[in-house]
């Protein structure tokens, strides 16, 4: 019999699966294959909030975590998918200015926010009031974390199909899903937790986000470009661009509308000719109070959840499922603030 089944392979089973497999724990990971917002996010890692100036919810404690996890994991898998890189919070208005300097004189964000306001010496890279730096970011390649980790599995720990909900048998000892037996069942389906009907009544809303993968060779920049979207450096001239943020369209449609928004944005960054090479659309498990859902389920105390990381899995999944497998092992008191117990 396994430890656990896991349901869902993005950023938040791939945690899971990894805690466990730290503490000799035995799993077995059901993904379906395609979707997910792990797979086309632009694995961005940043602890600040660059619209606010400001710390993200518990940034410094998940980055302090995330990094460390991330490099070990790195190693072991022998494979490259952490790039580090500081943003570059490209100044809209000269008011921004002591804004900033302000914000990275704070205790918490004086590790992030560099001081200095730079000049933009890129000329590709439009803008007159200059820039401020945030160290200590990067981007996370998530597509190749997520083949190199599924890749390192072996037949009984991984498999490729469609959960079935309804062919789940859960007992007070055991949990069994077509032959496989585990002492617990933890869900990680990102958006798709809508369809779970052990999960389905917790208030997941949603977020759909569009963005473009596209083409420059004469921007050749390094650092990630922050404006009113996001600019992130994938290597090979490709850069990710955006995202929109919609709330009530739960399609995953390519939208005009979508891409237009992201276009008059990237021509506002940057002077540079480009190609789009790409339009991918995701929707992001956002919660209603903007906070993680951990926990179990409050009638099976065998099934349990990892979700709601909203706009921000990277940073939060490593110190969340942790967070949960030691609650599970009645080591660790869940915070009250994402145990999803408080809806
Ligand atoms: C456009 C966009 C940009 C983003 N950029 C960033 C960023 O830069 N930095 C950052 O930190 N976060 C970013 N995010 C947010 C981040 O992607 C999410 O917080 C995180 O990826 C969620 O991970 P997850 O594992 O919970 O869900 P998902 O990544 O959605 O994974 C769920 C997995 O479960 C599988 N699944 C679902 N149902 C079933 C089923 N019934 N049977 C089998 N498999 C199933 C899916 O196929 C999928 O593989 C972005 C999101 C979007 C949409």
């Amino acid at each position: 019999m396994k430890h656990s089944l896991v349901v869902g392979m993005g950023l938040a089973g791939l945690a899971y699966a990894e805690q466990l497999r730290r503490k000799g724990l035995s799993f077995h990971v059901i993904d379906k294959g395609f979707g997910g917002s792990s797979k086309i996010a632009a694995g961005i890692y940043n602890p600040t909030v660059l619209k606010r100036f400001s710390l993200a919810w518990n940034g410094d404690l998940f980055h302090s975590y995330a990094l460390p996890f991330y490099n070990e994991l790195q190693d072991r898998l022998k494979s490259e998918f952490i790039f580090p890189t500081p943003v570059h919070k490209i100044f809209s208005k000269v008011s921004e200015h002591n804004s900033w300097v302000v914000a990275s004189d704070q205790n918490s964000l004086s590790p992030f926010l560099d001081p200095q306001i730079h000049s933009i010496i890129n000329t590709e890279i439009k803008g007159i009031y200059g820039y401020g730096k945030v160290n200590h970011t990067g981007r996370i390649a998530t597509q190749t974390l997520l083949n190199d980790f599924i890749q390192s599995l072996n037949t009984n720990q991984f498999s490729e199909e469609t959960f079935e909900y309804n062919k789940l048998l859960i007992s007070n000892t055991v949990v069994e899903y077509k032959g496989i037996k585990a002492k617990h069942i933890v869900f990680c389906e990102g958006y798709q937790m809508v369809n779970n009907p052990f999960f389905n009544s917790l208030p997941l809303v949603g977020s759909k986000g569009e963005i473009l993968i596209i083409k420059t060779k004469k921007l050749q920049s390094k650092p990630i470009i922050k404006a009113s979207i996001f600019l992130a450096p994938m290597g090979d001239d490709l850069y990710w661009a955006g995202a929109t943020f919609e709330r009530n369209d739960k399609t995953l449609k390519k939208t005009l509308k979508g891409r237009e928004w992201i276009e008059e944005r990237i021509q506002k960054i940057i002077a540079s000719d480009y190609e789009v090479v790409d339009h991918i659309t995701e929707i992001r498990p956002t919660v209603m109070d903007r906070r993680p859902l951990v926990g179990t389920h409050p009638d099976y105390y065998n099934v349990h959840l990892l979700n709601g990381f909203g706009t921000r899995g990277v940073l939060g999944a490593p110190l969340l499922s942790k967070w949960l497998l030691d609650y599970i092992m009645g080591q660790f008191e869940l915070p009250e603030i994402v145990n999803l117990r408080r809806f």
